[in-house]
């Protein structure tokens, strides 16, 4: 994979990158000065800017040489594409994301969220750390690539998206759109570790039916009537139907998370079942939830739970999938009311879906990070990704992922920061990655 003149060429681009160093952490300071909250969450034309972040890295991506395209993924939120030509077989893409969360609760912050401070060897505000400052060192190192005009021999993509936050609709607009390569480097924030190994995520929706009564005549769905009319047409309450449900989930959940071999990498039992979202009520409307929500007085016929379903990188969601649904029957059987009225179970809510993976501890990405970090006296451990991000939609199309970057605290929290240090050391990581994994011409 490289020749002595293939390490001299990166050679002399990481060493471009400490020279330039004012140029990637005024960058990342430049993105966070331009709020970019995703719509989804909270909306605010001064607040929802992606457009204006994705301007900056288009020019950013053309100055370093790189062909550009741009394109709306939704309306006035647009994905950038940089690419230079070159083999599939040794090709690679960095990725980011240029979405933010909302700010929260201001009162908690001690510095402006959107001011970009810079102190202590720290810039602070809303995506400094998740992730404006790996999507910098990305712009970095293909700058740093470009000045010292090295040619690589893949094809070499910086792919910058929108929309990771709520379900990472921007990167899976770009994997449809056939970017696809050969290896991937995530450029999300990993205090300098290499990230190989991330659980899968499912949404499923169960919907359990009962039967409308009238709450007035409840005590003769409880106790025993004589035989009759009275006994035959008692209500059956969903709603505790949907609790009984959820308590037996908890103890799948349990269940999985004690007895599934867990995965080296990764925290023990990071296969949870959450139920996230409940819907009690009367009548099922056209998008399948309860009609009426408003009256306690009746008995309720049907309860929509939503869960956040996670898995192991070691299973399929095919698996996942089937013994779900087959404790969902199960757990059924055991009543003659659901036995006759089987709940209904849905996948694909919201079409989200992020496919797990599980990347070799020898990938030469992760091999060429490693060596990398080692040059400058550091070590780059190996880990597993607890939550799931963009890497997982590459992994969905067979491109392999690793996640890799900067350094800080904050996320999705109050003052939010990023070492500017680890901005550096990571758009070095990034240079070494892609004249190691591409390889010069
Ligand atoms: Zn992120």
């Amino acid at each position: 994979m490289e020749d002595g003149e293939n390490g001299s060429a990166a050679e002399r681009a990481i060493r471009r990158v400490e020279e330039d160093r004012d140029f990637v952490v005024e960058l990342a300071r430049e993105l966070v000065r331009i709020p970019s909250v995703n719509p989804k969450f909270e909306v605010g034309e001064e607040i929802n800017r992606e457009a204006d972040v994705q301007r900056v890295v288009a020019e950013q991506l053309e100055a370093a040489g790189m062909a550009v395209e741009s394109y709306d993924v939704f309306p006035g939120r647009p994905n950038v594409y940089g690419h230079h030509e070159g083999s599939d077989e040794r090709s690679l893409i960095i990725n980011g994301h240029v979405d933010v969360v909302p700010v929260g609760d201001l009162s908690a912050w001690s510095v402006d969220p959107f001011g970009a401070e810079a102190r202590e060897g720290k810039i602070f505000g809303r995506g400094s750390y998740d992730m404006k400052a790996g999507v910098a060192a990305a712009i970095a190192a293909a700058r740093a690539l470009h000045d010292c005009g090295v040619e690589l021999e893949g094809r070499f993509e910086i792919h910058s998206a929108v929309d990771e936050e709520a379900g990472g609709f921007g990167t899976r607009d770009l994997v449809q759109r056939g970017r696809h390569a050969s290896a991937a480097i995530i450029a999300e924030p990993t205090e300098g570790e290499i990230m190989t190994a991330e659980g899968g995520l499912e949404w499923v929706r169960v919907t359990i039916r009962g039967r409308n009564a009238h709450s007035g005549w409840r005590y003769r769905d409880i106790y025993p009537q004589p035989l009759g009319p009275e006994r035959d047409n008692a209500g059956v309450n969903a709603a505790e139907l949907a609790a009984g449900f959820i308590e037996a989930v908890g103890r799948l959940e349990r269940d999985w998370g004690r007895r599934k071999p867990a995965h080296p990498l990764l925290p023990l039992g990071i296969n949870t079942i959450n139920p996230g979202v409940v819907r009690v009520g009367s009548g099922l409307d056209e998008e399948g939830l309860p009609a009426v929500m408003t009256n306690p007085a009746i008995t309720p016929d049907v309860a929509v739970v939503d869960f956040d379903l996670k898995f192991l990188p070691t299973e399929t969601s095919e698996s996942v999938r089937k013994e779900f649904e087959e404790f969902v029957h199960h757990w059924a059987m055991q009543d003659t009311w659901l036995r006759e009225h089987p709940p209904s179970v849905r996948w694909n809510l919201a079409d989200l879906y992020f496919p797990p993976f599980d990347t070799p501890a020898d990938h030469p990405l992760v091999e060429l990070i490693k060596r990398q970090r080692a040059a400058q006296g550091k070590q780059a451990n190996l880990t597993g990704f607890p939550a799931v991000c963009d890497g997982a939609h590459y992994a969905g199309e067979g491109i392999t992922p690793v996640i890799h970057g900067p350094s800080g605290a904050g996320l999705h929290g109050a003052d939010e920061w990023v070492e500017a240090d680890s901005i550096v050391d990571a758009a070095k990581a990034y240079v070494a990655a892609a004249a190691g994994y591409c390889g010069t011409r």
